[in-house]
């Protein structure tokens, strides 16, 4: 029996226990000297080799370790060190590098921002005035140590430059052709180095060639790989895209390279359908994605083996490599801690080591009916099914209350119109001209978290820790009727996160102990898994909610996170499609919006900060997903009296491009960030009406800085200028819960004074 080759595109740099987040700290604080650190580092990166060599992958990368982000180590490896830090040249060192990443007293961190549609963010290059040259060899000294450590013939790993350029900023002066000459010629330079070292396959990440690129774009494209090849023709390049399908796959095809990498996970049909078309070029090889680095699940290896075999009828058998469909940094690394799951959730996991088994195994067993008729295999082709099919029966995953007549039973339309809504919510609520208010939370404090950390190991009694939330909450309305504020709110002490608060109080969702994935440096998440139907159990937000308003006269906004962003935050099961876990979640969320309702608190905040980031990375599928996420908002905020008034509030702006889905979301008031996107938001009112109730942000959360008065006078009439008075409403860009209580208040009462100044204003224009 054949046996194909295996390998990933990349493995989770965090170590099994974040042992990679804590050497970072402590080298961070000054705990460690930089030679230990980095052995500590060393030691780290040799254990993910000999794992993966350890399991038996036949083609292992590296080069996809790194001190911070593999963006910044391919722009530190040109010698990219943007002039307000110093550096003279060489290899960059490691203090430079991390304040590139993290800013220093006197500079500013280079900017961060999503590798596509992950929660990774990366470290944008700057290329304005970078005089690039090749400082360090990275991926050679990587293939290096694998080989002369552990005897490993590595894969070095690169991000390619049509996307290395394309997720920088700066070059816009230049053109993107003259920064591509700059570059290609650089990355020549690496590529011939690894030839001459005898490297036999270079992974060159190009994962911008799954979004919708024009015919210049492709010819561009051509001509860098046509320059590479040329320059290195003795190693083989491996043309890695991932995410989803490649944009155009005759032209990808067609590139001069030696293998090419397609995700057959998130771009699974259309790869598929281009192939079984277009056919696969004799001269190359197929590294099949198909082991999915997105989520946690286990493969079902009877459906991966059927694709393999469909694959093996156009790419024959030795010129497959099974693979995972992109880097496993976007899962956690080991599911052997979590055994405290429920059995049929457990046994259903696959993180980062167990798709390295899977990988090996679908490329060792290769074809389904080989597999079938073979003892050893076969046992295992049972026990896989078994173990998905033990989670599909489980009774999580049977609830009746969100199947598909509840959904289509729930309302997600408002009867009245908004400009009916508004004269009545006026009525009922007599609001003044640019009503204040603020996004939700306020400063989380260290003895917030100490009680909360307290409470959870069973230190702190309930109803000591229910005083201590209540004395925050009580301290905070004094402070909001103090300064004014018209709508208040309770400001979320009672949550660690937006996302993990109402995953513990729904039926569906899990909690890992240790499934911790990267974010952005040391810092890592660990997303919930919804595993089974979603379901509401019980209010959520309704006992703060409520003991806020009884303290006032003001109306306090009830405060819940959206489906979309529950959703993008999570890793979602994958029987059903994410529209459906939406939906679900939608309707777990419209009880919550009831209950409220029925306490008494009419406002209500449904934030969905990452219905943006949620964007397909095709253009074309925009508007399916934006359909149904509007659809999910909807359902989860139309059962309401007319009188009701819901709120909505989203970050990171560039909203231009969807504002017509942001109307549709019909809320009768959103907030939206502002300062991020320098006034480009504003314009695009200048271009679409905009006419239900919406405040932008008039002054930037993200910094403890406090903007005086004059600096959100002038943000508020710049936004005035292009929107309707009646409609505005005056608030921060964001929550507050990571400032400071001196700096909020003071930048609180900036914002107040900045409102008194605009509305006296605007009262004598009426006038004059
Ligand atoms: N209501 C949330 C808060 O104020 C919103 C957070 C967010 O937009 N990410 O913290
Ligand atoms: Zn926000």
């Amino acid at each position: 029996m054949s046996q194909l080759t295996s390998s990933i595109i990349g493995y989770p740099r965090i170590g099994e226990n974040r042992e990679w987040k804590k050497a970072l700290e402590s080298f961070w604080k000054g705990d460690v000297e930089e030679a230990e650190f980095l052995r500590t580092l060393e030691d780290i990166r040799l254990n993910n080799l000999q794992l993966q060599k350890d399991k038996g992958l036949s083609l292992i990368p590296v080069n996809d370790f790194t001190l911070y982000d593999q963006m910044l180590d391919t722009s530190t490896m040109f010698g990219i060190v943007p002039s307000r830090f110093a550096y003279e040249g060489g290899p960059v060192p490691v203090k430079t590098y991390y304040a590139i990443a993290r800013g220093t007293q006197d500079a500013q961190a280079s900017e961060m921002t999503k590798w596509f549609n992950t929660n990774y963010h990366y470290i944008v290059p700057e290329l304005k005035d970078a005089k690039p040259f090749l400082a360090e060899n990275r991926p050679l000294i990587a293939y290096r140590e694998a080989k002369e450590k552990l005897g490993i013939e590595g894969k070095p790993v690169i991000i390619g430059p049509y996307t290395f350029i394309k997720l920088s900023k700066g070059y816009e002066a230049q053109g993107l052709m003259a920064v591509i000459e700059q570059f290609v010629p650089l990355y020549a330079q690496v590529l011939q180095e690894l030839e001459q070292e005898g490297v036999q396959w270079v992974q060159i990440d190009e994962p911008s060639l799954v979004t919708s690129l024009s015919g210049d774009e492709w010819k561009l494209i051509e001509g860098i790989y046509a320059q590479l090849r040329e320059a290195a023709p003795g190693v083989n390049l491996l043309l890695q895209t991932y995410f989803d399908a490649v944009s155009n796959y005759e032209a990808a095809a067609a590139l001069p390279v030696q293998a090419l990498g397609l995700d057959f996970v998130h771009g699974l049909e259309r790869n598929l359908a281009a192939i079984s078309r277009f056919g696969f070029p004799q001269d190359k090889l197929l590294a099949a994605g198909i082991v999915d680095g997105r989520n946690i699940w286990r493969s079902d290896y009877k459906q991966k083996l059927e694709l393999l075999d469909r694959l093996s009828v156009i790419v024959p058998k030795e010129r497959l490599i099974v693979q995972s469909s992109c880097s496993l940094l976007h899962v956690p690394v080991t599911a052997k801690h979590e055994s405290a799951l429920p059995r049929e959730l457990y046994g259903a996991l696959a993180f980062a080591e167990e798709k390295l088994d899977e990988v090996v195994w679908l490329s060792q067993a290769c074809s389904y009916s080989e597999a079938a008729a073979n003892g050893e295999w076969s046992a295992q082709l049972e026990d896989n099914p078994s173990r998905l099919d033990a989670l599909g029966a489980s009774s999580a995953r049977n609830r009746q209350a969100a199947d598909a007549a509840a959904i289509a039973a729930q309302p997600s339309v408002r009867p009245l119109r908004f400009e009916e809504r508004q004269t009545i919510q006026q009525q009922k609520f007599g609001l003044p001209f640019l009503p204040t208010t603020t996004i939700g939370s306020f400063p989380q404090t260290a003895d917030v978290r100490q009680a909360r950390l307290k409470w959870r190991k069973g230190e702190l009694s309930e109803e000591s820790y229910t005083a201590f939330i209540h004395e925050k909450i009580e301290k905070w309305i004094r402070i909001q009727e103090e300064l004014g504020i018209d709508v208040l709110v309770h400001g979320e002490f009672e949550r660690t996160d937006m996302v993990e608060f109402f995953g513990e109080k729904l039926d569906g969702f899990a909690f890992t102990r240790n499934g911790w994935v990267q974010s952005y440096g040391s810092r890592c998440v660990k997303p919930p898994v919804i595993y089974g139907d979603v379901v509401f159990t019980a209010p959520m937000t309704v006992a703060e909610s409520v003991y806020a308003q009884s303290l006032t006269s003001r109306p306090v906004k009830g405060m819940l996170t959206g489906p979309i962003t529950i959703l993008n935050w999570s890793f979602p099961r994958n029987d059903i499609s994410r529209e459906q876990v939406a939906y679900q979640i939608a309707l777990a969320l419209s009880e919550e919006v009831k209950a409220l309702e029925a306490a008494g608190i009419e406002m209500i905040q449904v934030d969905e900060p990452a219905l943006r980031e949620g964007l397909p990375l095709k253009r074309e599928d925009w508007s399916e997903y934006l359909k149904w996420g509007v659809h999910a908002f909807k359902l989860s905020t139309s059962d309401v009296k007319d009188t009701t008034q819901i709120h909505t509030h989203m970050c990171y702006c560039e909203f231009h491009d969807i504002i017509d889905s942001i109307l549709a979301l019909d809320a009768d008031v959103i907030s939206i960030e502002t300062s991020r996107s320098h006034g480009e938001l504003i314009h695009s009112f200048e271009e679409h009406t905009y006419d239900q109730g919406i405040g932008l942000g008039v002054y930037d959360i993200h910094s403890p800085r406090v903007p005086d008065v004059s600096e959100m006078v002038k943000n508020s009439e710049r936004a005035l200028r292009v929107l309707d008075p009646s409609i505005f409403w005056i608030n921060p860009d964001c929550g507050l819960k990571t400032r400071g209580e001196t700096e909020t208040v003071a930048a609180l009462r900036n914002m107040m004074e900045a409102t008194r100044q605009v509305r006296e204003q605007m009262s004598a224009e009426v006038k004059a």
